[in-house]
């Protein structure tokens, strides 16, 4: 079980929190448990780094952050103690989480699980604080924002658990994000490989990487609400919506307990910026000059469009970064003006990515024509496309993306009828 940032926002929510946790070990079950930090404690510990030191030493930044999940591992035993369970916590270096050198981004490696196992088999009640591990050198680290979804689905598969539920804020993947769409549909289920999509692009409801995890290990994912109450259906009865594979979502279909969807759900990501690399020189080798220090700086390049040639041999670049690594890029771009050869770079971090995921887009054409119409009738410009095969992204300026969101889920027909 996972308890999501809202879900551990203090001690009257956490003592919700450990009524659920108690409820279901009451079913005989063992329970391991995988906590955030309060809501907004993480982004409260980040700016205390940038303002102890703008270039802040990741490792260190570690140690900080990672202090958000200690305290409410700590929290939810004492509150389960408190209800009459046996209940410890286990931090990142006790059991300990195995994850590679890079801080603020580590993975996670292996779990040393047996200690943990053998105190759920003698009736404890597991906490264990999300985000955190330990490195090679023995150092904390932690595993990326919205990380303790990862924990949650890499312990699930240390102990070889039955399902890791992920208890959030909504009861579910929804069409789109509930938030901002009123009429988005809840999904029963949605497979493995959309639900990786639709979190790459920025349906933060699971981490990708936890995704990707849960995937290659087989772990069974329910998404659902931990703010429910006492005449809830409990979580066996899968009331959120279950992440599937390819097989089951097809079993589903045929039972009628799933419509074949063309799309899936819609996601939108405001944390790119875009950069414009103006007059480059337009012959071979100039676009790896741009992005090989990129790639060195381990700065992940998303959309990319190579206009087309100017005269005299130029062209220019455009490209997206995370918003968070934009100032970097710019410096390593300028760094290397003579080598690229470029004449001016132009950065804009008002830009949205909305996308449109659905398996259907394989084996049906008009997907992406019919996102193009319906953001071109609202009068959306679109400034870069780009394409997987389950996906379409389009690049639009950020004040409009509340409405180009809405506009396509109507577009889609996935509007629920109240
Ligand atoms: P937690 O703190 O529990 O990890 P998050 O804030 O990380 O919760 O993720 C839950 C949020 O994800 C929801 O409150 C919702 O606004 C957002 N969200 C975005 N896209 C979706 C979607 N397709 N379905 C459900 N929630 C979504
Ligand atoms: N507390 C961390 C964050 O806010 C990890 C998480 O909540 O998943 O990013
Ligand atoms: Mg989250």
């Amino acid at each position: 079980m996972k308890f999501g940032g809202t879900s551990m926002a203090g001690t009257e929510r956490i003592r919700r929190v450990a009524n659920i946790v108690r409820a279901q070990a009451a079913r005989g079950d063992q329970v391991a448990v995988v906590v955030s930090a309060m809501a907004g404690e993480t982004d409260r510990l980040v700016n205390f780094c940038r303002e102890a030191n703008p270039l802040y030493d990741p490792a260190e930044y570690d140690v900080v952050v990672a202090s958000g999940e200690q305290v409410t591992s700590g929290l939810l035993a004492l509150t389960l103690q408190a209800l009459g369970c046996k209940s410890r916590s286990w931090l990142g270096w006790q059991l300990p989480i195995h994850t590679i050198e890079a801080h603020a981004k580590a993975r996670v490696e292996s779990i040393d699980a047996e200690a943990l196992i053998a105190s759920m088999e003698a009736g404890e009640i597991a906490v264990i604080p999300g985000f955190q591990g330990l490195s090679e050198a023995g150092r904390v680290t932690t595993l990326g924002r919205g990380g303790s979804d990862t924990s949650a689905v890499a312990v699930a598969a240390a102990i070889k658990a039955d399902r890791c539920d992920i208890y959030t804020d909504v009861d579910g993947v929804y069409t789109t994000d509930p938030r901002i769409v009123a009429k988005a549909k809840k999904q029963k289920a949605v497979t493995y490989e959309e639900m990786l999509e639709l979190a790459s692009v920025g349906a933060k409801v699971l981490q990708t990487r936890s995704v990707g995890l849960a995937m290659k290990e087989k772990v069974r994912v329910q998404v659902l609400s931990s703010f429910i109450g006492e005449g809830a259906p409990p979580a066996d009865d899968l009331p959120g919506t279950m992440i599937v594979s390819d097989e089951e979502m097809d079993e589903l279909v045929e039972k009628g307990l799933m419509e074949r969807q063309l799309v899936t759900g819609i996601a939108h990501d405001k944390n790119e910026a875009k950069v414009i690399l103006t007059r480059v020189p337009d012959r071979p080798g100039a676009v790896a000059n741009i992005f090989e220090p990129l790639a060195a700086a381990s700065i992940n390049v998303d959309m990319i469009i190579q206009n087309v040639g100017r005269d005299k041999g130029e062209t220019d670049v455009t490209f997206t970064v995370p918003q968070s690594d934009l100032a970097r890029a710019q410096a390593l771009l300028e760094d290397r003006r003579g080598e690229i050869g470029f004449n001016r770079i132009i950065t804009d971090s008002k830009i949205a990515k909305i996308s449109v995921v659905g398996v259907g887009m394989k084996s049906h054409a008009g997907v992406a024509s019919s996102m193009f119409r319906a953001l071109s009738d609202r009068g959306i410009n679109i400034q870069a496309i780009s394409t997987s095969e389950i996906k379409i992204s389009v690049m639009i300026d950020e004040d409009e993306t509340e409405l180009a969101v809405r506009v396509l889920h109507t577009a889609y027909g996935l509007d629920a009828k109240d």
